[in-house]
């Protein structure tokens, strides 16, 4: 099937609270703009450099997620134009991207990403590490971010009632959260294989790759 026919399918099942993030990183500009010729706006990338070619091939009116690791010392090559950064793991990167949104007079919307795998391979913090942040002193200087929800990984198995209880507990960590900072609006949880169960969950944002433009030979 076609990129635009995938997309379609995707979305026609989405319930409307649902942000559909088509995740098109290795893929080329080919690929995004065919999305974008069947109305998809929002992309997700998770390599800043790779994001920042695309964007200055492509039409100005997408809106580019990262959703990958962010290292420090890149901020600066997205922070002109990036619409939301899912990976937020650590205070220190928050102050980075605060001094870079400055430099270009932006607010940048943030996620904070938890972990809710058991694997140790995938970045986050803990609910309580996520408070403290939005709590502190330190955080009420930064300007130049707005932290707008949170964004989790599964563990990536076969266990649906392993998922389903990582899932339903980013919403309910996203629930405490909110109620400490009214900001909060998005629970980013959900990939090709799990954001029906996600939706399901409570996500409200949803980051698909290889069900729109099909495999990808490396990560
Ligand atoms: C690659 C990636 C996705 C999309 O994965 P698919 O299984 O291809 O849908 C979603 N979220 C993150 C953080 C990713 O790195």
């Amino acid at each position: 099937m076609s990129v635009k026919e995938n997309l379609n399918n995707i979305k026609s099942t989405l319930p409307e609270h649902v942000t559909l993030v088509a995740v098109s990183k290795t893929k080329p500009v080919s690929d995004i703009m065919e999305a974008y010729n069947a109305g998809q706006r929002i992309f997700g990338e998770n390599k800043i450099q790779e994001m920042a070619e695309k964007y200055e091939e492509l039409p100005k009116d997408i809106e580019w997620h990262m959703i990958g690791h962010v290292q420090r010392n890149k901020v600066k090559y997205m922070a002109q134009f990036v619409s939301l950064i899912h990976g937020v793991d650590n205070f220190k990167l928050l102050a980075e991207i605060n001094k870079q949104a400055l430099k270009h007079n932006r607010i940048i919307d943030c996620l904070l990403q938890i972990k809710i795998a058991e694997e140790d391979s995938k970045f986050g913090m803990t609910a309580a590490e996520a408070s403290e942040i939005l709590q502190s002193e330190d955080f009420s200087e930064l300007k130049n971010i707005n932290i707008v929800g949170v964004m989790g990984m599964a563990t990536f198995t076969d266990d649906e009632q392993q998922i389903k209880n990582e899932f339903t507990r980013l919403k309910s960590i996203f629930d405490t959260l909110k109620s400490q900072h009214s900001e909060f609006k998005i629970v980013s949880m959900g990939m090709s294989g799990d954001y029906q169960l996600a939706i399901h969950c409570g996500s409200t944002m949803i980051r698909v790759g290889s069900s729109i433009f099909g495999h990808r030979n490396y990560l």
